[in-house]
């Protein structure tokens, strides 16, 4: 392949970059495409399956898509999210199709999505909120109970031993899923190493970028010593995880502006008994603490990773300053500029509690968190279970309406107005949505092929779009039948 200047380079080899790379190389086989990431192999940092939760999220089971209560419970962030996801399905279902992926068992797995709470209010909002949601046709399969032996049946970990004499209840959406985002992520950059038109960098980091032209020049470095190199292309995605901020900041594209990071850590149960993975079979999704960021919503979950079943319950918040796993403690201090430090002093100011939250939540011993396990499974031992450290997420800090700082907990992306350099900014809901968020990044940056010639191919590769899916009950039940079957996940 010409070391000319590509058409396109990706930074980062996390399922976000992978995802954006194929979906070029199936739309233009002929461009050039470089992939950089700074670790020694792809998908090491949140992709990686033992870093995130592994959650297809779909909106089955998580309360903090459908805020509010009694007849005013707002669903449409559910169905939006169960829409975008059934797009990541489609895509993958034709890459199965296509052979790019042999197994869709080898990273995908049915696992049932529960939702669960207890005490007369929570059960109340549980029964109006399936209520609700089984109206629509996308969450029609949707199960409510508070028998105590359908919750048996249903989760027999969490129903054992109970003391607690209150009334529970649980929703079910029996063809959930687990997703191994890692062996995703390497199946999809296995399959573009295969094309000669395609660069795999490992162990180089990409220190800077600078606009030359009508394209930009990337400073790398390899991490193992040797001599800087340099890579230039038409278009580049930062695709960095966390990476991605400090990125956009040295890019100085005026629509990086006013932007921050909120970093927050994370870490997980894993219970070393095999015996009772086997016997959870499930992802049980309860309510968030009060004070508590979304995403530490409490579960407890069925994980398949690389092949094995496990048993993990979390996560644990904490507060750090990386913004990568394998990141340095000066990741916050170095992202701040003149432009975003207004931002970033209002949202501290504004989020002591939630600081505070988080340096709390890091300190817990291991019989605090045992004692929130117990709550999902009472017979829990403190010898079954150890810490293992999660991924790191950056929350989005922004400039709001005001000038103020504001802070998001979902994912934005960060383009040029001349469409030559995007972002992916954020965490939540994360791998789920990849496929259409880097469809988002197509639709802003090339515009013009994304409404013209590309998007006869793209039904090829996505039959139905987001839009189709959430108004169309006949349309959607045949893309879920296809795809349910297509991937193993209903028998
Ligand atoms: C605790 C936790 C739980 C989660 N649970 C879920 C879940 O259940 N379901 C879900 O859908 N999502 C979940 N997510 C979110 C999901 O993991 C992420 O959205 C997704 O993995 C992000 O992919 P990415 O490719 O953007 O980033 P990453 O996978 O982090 O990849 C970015 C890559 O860029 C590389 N990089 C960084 N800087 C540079 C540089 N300067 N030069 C070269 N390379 C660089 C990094 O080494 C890394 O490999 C979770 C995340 C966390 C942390």
């Amino acid at each position: 392949m010409s070391r000319q200047i590509a058409e396109v380079v990706v930074v980062g080899g996390g399922i976000m970059s992978a995802t954006l790379a194929m979906l070029i190389r199936q739309l233009e086989p002929d461009w050039a495409i470089t992939m950089i990431e700074r670790l020694p192999g792809v998908s090491e940092e949140s992709s990686d399956g033992w870093n995130n939760a592994g959650t297809g999220h779909a909106g089955y089971c998580e309360l903090n898509y459908t805020p509010g209560s009694g007849q005013q419970i707002d669903i449409s962030k559910a169905l939006q999210i169960n829409a975008q996801f059934e797009t990541s399905l489609q895509w993958w279902a034709s890459l199965v199709q296509a052979g790019v992926i042999e197994q869709p068992t080898d990273f995908i797995r049915k696992v049932p999505h529960y939702s669960y709470v207890w005490g007369d209010q929570d059960v109340a909002f549980l029964r109006q909120r399936q209520a609700l949601m089984s109206q629509h046709h996308l969450f029609q399969d949707m199960e409510f109970s508070d028998e105590a032996r359908q919750l048996e049946a249903w989760m027999p970990l969490v129903m054992r031993n109970r003391d607690n004499k209150g009334p529970v209840a649980a929703t079910r959406v029996d063809y959930g899923t687990d997703v191994d985002f890692g062996a995703l992520t390497r199946s999809l950059v296995k399959e573009l190493a295969r094309s000669p038109n395609t660069e795999i960098l490992t162990g180089t980091q990409v220190n800077g970028l600078r606009k030359n032209g009508d394209h930009w020049v990337l400073d790398l470095q390899p991490l193992s010593g040797g001599e800087p190199q340099t890579r230039a292309a038409r278009f580049v995605f930062l695709g960095a995880g966390g990476g991605a901020l400090p990125l956009l900041l040295k890019s100085q594209i005026p629509e990086a502006r006013g932007y921050g990071g909120f970093p927050v850590s994370g870490q997980w149960l894993a219970c070393s008994n095999q015996a009772l993975a086997e016997e959870h079979a499930g992802k049980v999704y309860g309510k968030a603490a009060i004070g508590a960021p979304p995403m530490s919503v409490p579960h407890l979950d069925t994980r398949v990773i690389n092949g094995e079943a496990s048993l993990l319950f979390g996560p644990f918040a904490g507060f750090t300053t990386r913004f990568l796993k394998k990141g340095s403690p000066l990741d916050l201090f170095k992202s701040i500029r003149p432009s975003n430090l207004g931002p970033m002093i209002s949202v501290s100011l504004q989020h002591l509690d939630l600081t505070r939250y988080l340096i709390r939540e890091a300190r817990q011993c291991h019989a605090e968190r045992m004692h929130t396990l117990k709550q999902y499974y009472p017979e829990a031992r403190g010898e079954d279970w150890h810490l293992e450290r999660a991924g790191q997420r950056v929350q989005i800090i922004k400039r709001d309406e005001n000038g103020r700082g504001k802070l998001e907990f979902g994912t934005e992306v960060v383009a040029a107005g001349d469409g030559s350099l995007a972002a992916l900014l954020g965490a939540s809901p994360g791998a789920s949505v990849s496929v259409d968020a880097m469809l988002n990044v197509l639709r802003r940056c090339f515009p013009k092929r994304f409404e013209g010639q590309w998007s006869e191919s793209l039904r090829e590769w996505i039959p139905q779009s987001t839009q189709e899916i959430l108004s169309s009950p006949t349309e959607a039940a045949s893309v879920r039948r296809h795809v349910l079957e297509t991937l193993k996940i209903k028998s």
